[in-house]
């Protein structure tokens, strides 16, 4: 997940920015690059809780899991310790299927067939009619010269080519002015002129989806990426799915910038000149490759595969109480052998054994069960590892889209990523603003610990909690920082303080203990559902739109979860489960799509937003107002 929630996926965007493929949600960078420290050695462990913490870690980011990718063998294996540990412990089955609550996802992309590009460029020469010459073809190597993006259309395109500057539209700068694009395939520079960095509406539309959007809906038929001159200039970024959205409605793809270069005639402007030309003049400099056509064929298969939630229980001893659930839960999926939030510095395939993110907070949930089993509360508890957490919270949302119990009866929901890392009694706190009784109960949970907790209000961000927020449920989420192997295979057990998570481990267990015995269940704090992090993430726009958007994929278009109250999207007559299709002038596939159209808006603006409510097409008009 501005007026449009953007739940931002544990500081991925951080460093996904510094390669500049996702787009700025910043909220809650400042607040983990606090945490980012050194490696620390697994100190030896001392008491028997923390020798069982190591031995499910090692289990878990142990070579056989392979990196716990959904999808793999790796991750059943994981699947199936933990539900040995459950049951080994006495928690009861709590999915659908036993302890399993499966659903289907997209655990990748790959290339099928067929994938080409070439050119057919005519060389003048002197004295010769251009209709005559025989014009030579320029072919490229899929994977050496070039790649497609996972959020490219399959398909294939022919056309003339325009070199379009950085993609950049807006009433200030304009990259398409004086150039037409449409049929036409478009080759366009990643990130910013120099000049522009400091431009937040610029930087707003720097995004490699954003470009995309505008080219296609400026009627391009394809569009072609390369880096800025410079030592990444030959650099093709890793090839992998874009969880936000697959569906972008045009063919995309990148191309090493030596290579491209090569197309542009040598009697035109060369790329080198015209990049050049941008940064002294901040002016585009735009123009249509002269002789020069384009094939481009793109052929993408997205893998579908089933994956599950693991969901135990422990009754609660209350006759009344037990009929109401607190969930504590984490993530047991990782990355596998590095997919698109690899932050590895090479390409190659290799095991991420993911030991602080997250078997440390599977193996927390692991240790709380069987200190609830050996003490029930009053209220009843549900253990969920859930999957699919790093292609999107896709496992938490399953369930509290589809929970297997009341979710009314759900008081609170804990959450457990990434706690193995504790250094200096550093532990911060996520979501304390989801409910007014927090604050009193961390005070209490927290004594006599050797640690030193910074609390962070929004209950929106980095993991599974963020589901549960959007559904009014108050959250705490636990987590001892970023370090320097996070999303990397050196994420290794060896590196876990497991008497560290112990000391975690024991403040969790008394807030939850507290939660789970209280007479009255703790209230969900108005407004909490609504993140702070829209602002952050939707500085540049001048609007506010007001929709909650669902990142799981529709083709249709970009489907909404929930509408604010007040908002224009609601005066608008816009409703929860709308899929939105257009909006003024761009047409809507994807948050991306719906970010480059706010960002063309200010506040007073009228526009028509088309949407599809129960299969048939809508027509509303909303009227956006200031932030
Ligand atoms: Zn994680």
């Amino acid at each position: 997940m501005a007026d449009v929630v953007l739940q931002c996926y544990k500081h991925r965007q951080t460093i996904m920015r510094k390669r500049l493929r996702i787009p700025h949600f910043i909220m809650h960078t400042a607040l983990c690059l606090a945490f980012i420290h050194g490696p620390v050695l697994a100190q030896p462990t001392t008491s028997a809780e923390a020798q069982r913490i190591i031995d499910h870690v090692r289990v878990l980011a142990s070579d056989s899991c392979q990196g716990r990718g959904p999808g793999s063998g790796g991750i059943e294996k994981a699947a199936a310790y933990v539900m040995e540990q459950f049951k080994s412990i006495g928690v009861r089955p709590a999915g659908r299927a036993s302890f399993g609550d499966p659903f289907t996802m997209t655990t990748g992309v790959k290339l099928a067939e067929p994938n080409s590009v070439s050119f057919s460029v005519v060389i003048e020469r002197p004295g010769v009619p251009v209709d005559q010459t025989r014009p030579i073809t320029v072919g490229w190597k899929l994977g050496a010269d070039y790649q497609p993006y996972g959020f490219s259309e399959t398909g294939s395109a022919k056309g003339e080519v325009v070199f379009a500057g950085y993609g950049l539209s807006t009433s200030s700068y304009d990259d398409y002015s004086g150039v037409d694009v449409k049929g036409k395939v478009v080759i366009l520079l990643r990130g910013l002129p120099g000049w522009a960095d400091a431009d937040q509406t610029l930087r707003q539309l720097a995004t490699v989806r954003s470009k995309t959007t505008i080219a296609r809906d400026k009627g391009a038929v394809a569009v072609i990426f390369v880096n800025k001159n410079g030592d990444s200039a030959d650099v093709l970024s890793r090839f992998g799915l874009d969880r936000l959205g697959k569906y972008s409605g045009i063919l995309a793809l990148q191309a090493r910038r030596s290579t491209c270069a090569k197309v542009f005639p040598p009697k035109g402007t060369s790329l080198f000149v015209a990049e050049t030309d941008i940064e002294k003049t901040k002016k585009p400099r735009s123009f249509q490759l002269a002789n020069v056509t384009a094939n481009v064929a793109v052929a993408l298969a997205f893998e579908e595969s089933t994956t599950s939630n693991i969901i135990g229980m422990i009754e609660g001893t209350d006759p009344t109480l037990k009929n109401e659930y607190v969930v504590v839960g984490a993530h047991y999926d990782h990355i596998g052998m590095g997919d698109e939030n690899s932050l590895a510095a090479s390409n190659e395939p290799a095991i991420h054994h993911g030991a602080d993110d997250n078997a440390s907070g599977t193996a927390g949930i692991i240790e709380l069960s069987r200190a609830v089993a050996a003490s029930p509360l009053k209220r009843s508890v549900l253990f969920m590892a859930f999957s699919g957490e790093e292609k999107g919270l896709l496992g938490s949302k399953h369930w509290v889209t589809t929970p297997t119990v009341p979710l009314d009866k759900v008081t609170a929901m804990i959450n457990l990523d990434m706690i193995g890392r504790l250094k200096d009694g550093k532990l911060n706190i996520q979501g304390v603003g989801t409910s007014s009784r927090w604050p009193a109960v961390i005070d209490s949970a927290k004594k006599g610990l050797p640690l030193t907790i910074t609390t962070t209000a929004d209950g929106f961000g980095p993991s599974d909690h963020s589901s549960f927020t959007g559904k009014g449920i108050p959250v705490l989420f636990f987590f001892t920082g970023l370090h320097g192997d996070y999303h990397r295979p050196s994420d290794t057990w060896d590196k876990v303080n497991a008497e560290g998570q112990v000391t975690v481990l024991s403040m969790v267990e008394r807030a939850m203990r507290i939660i789970g015995d209280a007479p009255d269940r703790p209230e969900f704090a108005k407004g909490a559902d609504k993140p702070a992090s829209t602002q952050s993430s939707s500085m540049a726009l001048k609007v506010t739109f007001g929709v909650v958007p669902d990142y799981s994929d529709d083709p249709q278009g970009l489907h909404i979860t929930g509408v604010k109250p007040g908002s224009p999207a609601e005066k608008g007559g816009l409703q929860a489960d709308d899929i939105i299709t257009a909006m003024g002038q761009t047409t809507i596939k994807n948050i991306y799509d719906l970010m480059a159209a706010l960002g063309s808006f200010k506040p007073g603006d009228t526009t028509t937003v088309k949407v599809i409510r129960d299969e048939k097409p809508l027509s509303l008009n909303v009227t956006f107002t200031g932030k």
